[in-house]
């Protein structure tokens, strides 16, 4: 059994006899959260905020709550969406205003970016992030900005689909543009990406087909289409089944000698998703490849897909679920989703992240939510007998940062 123990163990001994079940009986979730709000977040997937070069408008603020492109979304529906509302009651009681949204973002407003960023990062207690920045490209703080701003270490994360559209023009043929994606794959050290993304969920979905003999020729047909499309002043989106299928292999191939991870979106998302097309069960192929068993496996968000990802967890080592995105939005359903998932995943491949995005605040929260879930939890197994009191620690610190300290690489 994996225990870390730690100096902060004795916090534990001194307010539990942990050799007297009847005495944990007397749990205080109060005393617990305290606790856990210690322990560093690692937030291992996520995207840099949109820069902020004025006040941020009220629909802006309400933004991240929903992937809808439907402007009545955030207009009207969003305000009585529940975790939307916690997160403005919440925000309300850190800067001490009332708990309206028309009070938070003025407080917000008022305060320089950059003190205000700092402010949530600290409060959140993150420690690191690991950063997709090839979202909303330019739109966004880099990454050294935003290093500066959390007061803590960003590292890259590469999306594969979007580092092959990048290169659509300079690449002639999807032989060049797989030769670019390797390399750049294969240089993660010098480059300093720790993790590859794949948005396959997004444009064609999960059901991966290994390469077969007319694979190549089609894809190759398709790419030669986008890079068409881009030469004639278009974008060139990659949306192809064979295109997409090829690119995550070679990417894969080209992370295992590294055992560089790769994070895949699944589940829930905007509306391109068909969600069908998204159920991480369609992955076979990718889990039974024994050459990419090296390859931690994350599978992102999740949502309704979750408990799904945990038997896929408890039958592959490689499987990790995460749900960020899931986490802040389902809100008070929170601790209900985190329990469904650990029906069959085993805490250590249980990850944490916020996938903040937009404001400053989603990630802030989504960290808030999460703590608030495993302490839900903890709580629950502890009074069940399910967890020994000594390990609501491990538990806790597995989720929160271990697991990810674990797979995804540090170069130095
Ligand atoms: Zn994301």
């Amino acid at each position: 059994m994996e225990r870390w123990p730690d100096d902060d163990d004795e916090r534990f001994e001194d307010l539990f006899n942990l050799d007297d079940p009847e005495s944990l009986l007397d749990w205080n979730e109060g005393i617990l959260l305290a606790l856990l709000d210690d322990i560093p977040f690692v937030d291992h997937h996520v995207h840099a905020p949109y820069r902020e070069d004025g006040p941020l408008s009220l629909s802006d603020f309400r933004r991240p709550f929903t992937e809808s492109a439907i402007e009545e979304v955030w207009n009207v529906q969003l305000p009585s969406q529940l975790g939307y509302r916690w997160m403005v009651r919440e925000l309300a009681l850190l800067l001490g205003v009332e708990q309206t949204e028309e009070a938070v973002l003025e407080a917000r407003n008022a305060m320089p970016p950059a003190e205000y960023h700092r402010m949530l990062a600290q409060d959140a207690n993150i420690s690191a992030a690991y950063a997709d920045d090839l979202f909303a490209l330019g739109e966004c703080y880099d990454i050294s900005e935003w290093s500066e701003l959390l007061g803590c270490p960003v590292y890259r994360v590469l999306r594969i689909e979007t580092f092959v559209e990048q290169g659509l023009e300079g690449s002639a043929t999807l032989e060049e543009a797989l030769e670019r994606l390797t390399a750049e794959v294969a240089g993660a050290p010098e480059n300093g990406i720790i993790s590859l993304k794949s948005i396959a969920g997004y444009r064609t979905g999960l059901a991966f087909n290994p390469p077969a003999s007319d694979t190549r020729a089609r894809a190759s047909h398709s790419y030669n289409a986008s890079r068409e499309h881009r030469l004639a002043g278009g974008w060139g989106r990659i949306a192809d089944k064979d295109l997409v299928d090829t690119i995550v292999w070679t990417a894969l191939e080209a992370a295992a000698p590294l055992k560089l991870p790769m994070q895949f979106h699944v589940a829930f998302g905007d509306d391109d998703i068909v969600m069908t097309r998204n159920d991480p069960t369609l992955m076979r192929a990718l889990f039974q490849h024994e050459a990419f068993r090296v390859v931690p496996l994350v599978l992102l968000h999740c949502y309704p897909h979750h408990r799904k990802a945990g038997y896929l967890a408890s039958i592959y080592p490689n499987v990790y679920v995460d749900l960020g995105l899931t986490i802040p939005i389902v809100g008070p359903g929170a601790a209900r989703v985190l329990e469904e998932t650990l029906e069959l995943a085993p805490v250590r491949q249980v990850l944490a992240s916020t996938d903040g995005h937009m404001t400053p605040e989603f990630q802030w929260f989504g960290v808030f939510v999460w703590r608030q879930a495993i302490v839900k939890v903890a709580t629950a197994y502890l009074e069940m007998g399910a967890l020994a009191g000594e390990d609501a620690e491990w538990f806790a610190e597995s989720i929160l940062k271990d697991n990810a300290l674990r797979i995804y690489p540090r170069w130095t």
